[in-house]
């Protein structure tokens, strides 16, 4: 057993980037930390996997915050020629045409078409009758949100086309959630401006992350993404905690004293483990398979209808040349959602003289897709490339797939009163935090995730709880 106060001795589940933040903020309030990881390596959903002479993220990702003082701390971590400021320009292709993304006010106008201009008017002015009349649509799931919002002809010809590609279900069974508040407020000015007022540059986007544009400053580290939860592993180690990788928990025990013990043992050795406070920030279904008291059966139906959308990253390897004349290619009607061009990152991630094509195609674990072998994701793949006359396959050095499994809460209709069921169960269980993007089921950057790791601590610091 590992020996320490276990009034101080918290123990975190997952060594992604929310677990190895708190546990930096936890050794920095003078308590002792142990992580304990599934995985070989740290770093999670924010990893960069090394293939050969390729350096992959999951994504591509990267670094950005609106809070200085976060964005501050990541660039801290770094030593100067570590990390680049990078402009990161994105585009959509709507039918035929190349258009700025996110959108703005500009484009829909612009860009779009006069067609699509017009008919979206009117169809927004039929929307504001319908809203007067009071015949507005129940605003209980996504698809009448939006249309609620922004009329028909903007819903059918932009919002179900991509976000039922991406999602792989109908706008009817998302809840109105998977279009964050931030972007909410975001299409409604620019709506109103567009239809109401004149041109403007406000950015309407039904991506989690407003990928911004190439005024906003984002920020890569040269040696890959991955290189953040390096360096928040480095800072962990030399503050004293412990990592213990390649982890199997078998129970964690849940003691009349509101400590825990946690069984877990990796390829040699066997260990049990105290705690006076747990931070997990692994899927909560896997969590309640491991609790003891198990928690009631209703729980644990919630904690297994949350679900996720996983996604498989097929990297391209062509020779150098800037083929989308942008960072990222969102896309309708093909097999990925979006295609980024990773020299646009850092020209590090590939050999001299060589580029990838990062294409995103979500799916369901273990769903005919994710278990396509990658010669087929890349024959579906080419032929939309050479049609789009993206690339020809005659360029390509070679190509091989990264996948994801749980990259992206599910937010169908009605996952909400599931999570408030775990958060219900979990005010009632002591010192115990459910954290991070996985962990708490909640879209989260990894800057929130720092933010949030932070929170956290300084939360019980000031309870008095560590
Ligand atoms: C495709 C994609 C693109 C993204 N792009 C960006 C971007 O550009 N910028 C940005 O800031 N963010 C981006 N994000 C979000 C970012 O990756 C996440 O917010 C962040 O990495 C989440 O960290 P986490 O520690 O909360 O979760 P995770 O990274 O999922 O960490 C959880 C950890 O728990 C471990 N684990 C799971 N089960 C167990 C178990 N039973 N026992 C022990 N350990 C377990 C996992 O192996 C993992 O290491 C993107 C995410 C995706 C999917």
């Amino acid at each position: 057993m590992a020996e320490g106060k276990t009034s101080s001795r918290v123990i975190i589940l997952g060594a992604g980037v929310t677990g190895l933040s708190a546990g930096v903020r936890f050794l920095e309030n003078g308590c002792d930390v142990c992580i304990i990881e599934k995985a070989g390596y740290v770093g999670g959903l924010a990893r960069t996997v090394v293939r050969g002479d390729y350096r992959a993220d999951l994504g591509p990702h990267h670094l950005y915050s609106k809070n200085e003082t976060t964005l501050n701390e990541m660039l801290g971590l770094f030593e100067k020629d570590e990390i680049v400021p990078i402009s990161l320009q994105a585009k959509i292709l709507f039918y035929d045409r190349f258009l700025d993304y996110p959108l703005t006010a500009r484009s829909v106008l612009s860009q779009m078409g006069l067609k699509h201009a017009l008919l979206g008017s009117l169809s927004y002015i039929a929307m504001g009758l319908r809203n007067l009349f009071a015949l507005k649509f129940k605003e209980d799931n996504f698809q009448a949100w939006v249309k609620n919002h922004f009329g028909d002809y903007l819903f059918n010809i932009f919002f179900k086309p991509y976000t039922e590609q991406f999602w792989g279900v109908s706008c009817e069974e998302m809840s109105m959630d998977c279009v964050p508040q931030v972007t909410k407020a975001s299409f409604m000015r620019t709506l109103q401006r567009v239809f109401l007022k004149k041109y403007a540059s406000e950015s309407l986007s039904v991506e989690e992350i407003d990928v911004g544009n190439e005024k906003s400053v984002n920020f890569y580290p040269v040696d890959g993404f991955g290189a953040i939860a390096e360096k928040l592993k480095d800072s962990f180690l030399s503050k004293g905690g412990t990592l213990r990788l390649n982890c199997d928990i078998s129970e964690l025990t849940i003691n009349e004293d509101n400590t825990y013990i946690l069984h877990y043992s990796n390829e040699t050795e066997s260990f049990k483990d105290k705690a006076g406070y747990i931070v997990s920030s692994i899927p909560p279904s896997s969590l309640f398979r491991i609790l003891k008291p198990a928690p009631p059966a209703s729980v644990v139906l919630s904690a297994d209808s949350l679900k996720y959308l996983s996604t498989v990253i097929l990297y391209i390897v062509i020779h150098d040349r800037d083929v989308l004349d942008c960072a990222f290619l969102y896309m309708m009607g093909r097999p990925y959602n979006r295609i980024s061009n990773t020299n646009r990152f850092h020209p590090s991630l590939c050999p001299e003289g060589e580029n990838m094509l990062a294409c995103e195609i979500t799916c369901s674990f273990n769903d005919e897709i994710w278990k396509s072998r990658d010669e087929e994701l890349y024959k579906k793949c080419i032929d939309h490339l050479e049609s789009d006359k993206l690339i020809n396959r005659d360029e390509v050095k070679q190509f091989f797939t990264v996948r994801v499994k749980n990259a992206y809460p599910f937010y169908r209709v009605g996952y909400r009163e599931d999570l408030n069921t775990i958060f219900e169960y979990f005010k009632h269980i002591p010192n115990f935090a459910l954290a991070g993007r996985v962990g708490a089921f909640k879209y989260m950057a990894v800057d929130e995730c720092m933010e949030g790791a932070a929170d956290l601590a300084k939360q019980l610091k000031t309870k008095g709880t560590i």
